[in-house]
């Protein structure tokens, strides 16, 4: 375990910090229908946070903060058991509903307390290992440190071509986001109430953290198996937030249809033209089925597909519009480890 030099000021704001103090962290773990992988991920967190606290590298007030994603199974009844432990680190957030990955760990981001907020799956694919590594770049002064795959070798040959692919359009339509990285990372509390301050309703937090700025770095690490239960990320939702992805960070699909619209045009006229030289220099001149249906198909081809784009960007606004809260918490628990604080 990697062990820094505690620094005397906040190195990103220069404030002085109190002598004897390491930063409180909470990691922030979302979980949707966890049961099988959860006790052992409550014990290597735990354990974890025990070795960090022991060597000085965070405050004893420092938590692991589960969400419950509005789970079917015995998600919650763990949390909250493991919770209830005495001289427990555990909290607990249970969210009213399903919402999704994405709004449960922002749930969790802007409820859990601490300095400094790590981010990780619960099924253990992350290594936790990197967790010190990280608390060391941001004691040099790192706002933001992502994790990165330094492989894809335990995905399938499918994943890995469609997730590379992804990340490398997303490049193009202009999206700034970190290769391979997903939401394992480290923010600053200052990082993390600036994502307070976007009021988005369509989330994609790996567009979004990238829009936040601060010092920002990256440690790699090798993505193990899932340790237990199946992915919670099937197909479906893979592709949804992929297109999340795209129609919430880039207007270039909206500016393509400005160039569809002009190619099309000129091939209209073109044919419009070749329409006329046939009806007045040509002896059959009857006016062909194809050059009036072809036109016809093609025309309306592109008017819907061009609508479509819209209608989805529009659907996006209105959505915004609403302002709708993203979540409700409907219960919080707390382990009562000494270091708790207010
Ligand atoms: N998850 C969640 N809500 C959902 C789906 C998933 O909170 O609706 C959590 C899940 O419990 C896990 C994380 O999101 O901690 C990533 O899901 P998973 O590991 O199943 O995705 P994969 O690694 O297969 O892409
Ligand atoms: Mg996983």
């Amino acid at each position: 375990m990697s062990s820094s030099v505690t620094p005397t000021t906040d190195p990103r704001t220069q404030a002085p910090l109190p002598p004897s103090r390491p930063p409180t962290l909470a990691i922030v773990v979302p979980c949707y229908n966890e049961q099988e992988v959860l006790p052992e991920t409550t014990r290597r967190l735990c354990q974890l946070l025990h070795d960090l606290v022991q060597c000085g590298q965070i405050d004893e007030a420092s938590r692991v903060w589960f969400i419950d994603d509005g789970s079917r199974d015995r998600t919650w009844q763990l949390i909250d058991l493991a919770a209830g432990q005495p001289d427990s680190r555990v909290c607990g957030i249970k969210l009213s509903r399903n919402r999704g990955h994405q709004i449960a760990l922002l749930a969790g981001l802007l409820t859990a307390q601490g300095e400094i907020l790590v981010s990780v799956d619960a099924d253990l694919q992350d290594d936790l290992n990197v967790i010190p590594k990280m608390l060391d770049k941001f004691s040099r002064g790192h706002d933001i440190v992502y994790g990165v795959r330094s492989s894809r070798d335990t995905d399938t040959f499918f994943k890995r071509l469609s997730a590379e692919g992804y990340y490398r359009l997303l490049q193009r339509l202009g999206v700034e986001v970190v290769f391979n990285h997903a939401d394992y990372r480290l923010m600053s509390r200052r990082a993390v109430e600036a994502l307070r301050e976007f009021p988005e309703s369509n989330l994609f937090l790996r567009g979004l953290i990238p829009q936040l700025g601060f010092p920002t770095t990256t440690v790699t690490y090798e993505r193990a198996e899932r340790y237990a239960g199946e992915s919670k990320y099937p197909l479906g939702k893979m592709l949804a937030l992929a297109w999340q992805g795209i129609t919430s960070f880039s207007a270039l699909p909206l500016r393509a249809i400005t160039a569809l619209g002009v190619t099309v045009s000129v091939l209209s006229v073109g044919m419009g033209v070749w329409a006329l030289f046939i009806r007045l220099f040509s002896e059959h001149a009857v006016p062909g089925w194809a050059s009036i249906v072809i036109p016809l198909f093609l025309i309306s081809g592109v008017q819907l597909l061009s609508l479509g784009i819209i209608g989805e960007y529009l659907a996006k606004i209105f959505i915004e519009t609403k302002r709708r809260p993203l979540f409700f918490i409907e219960r919080l628990v707390r382990g009562d480890a000494p270091g708790e604080r207010g």
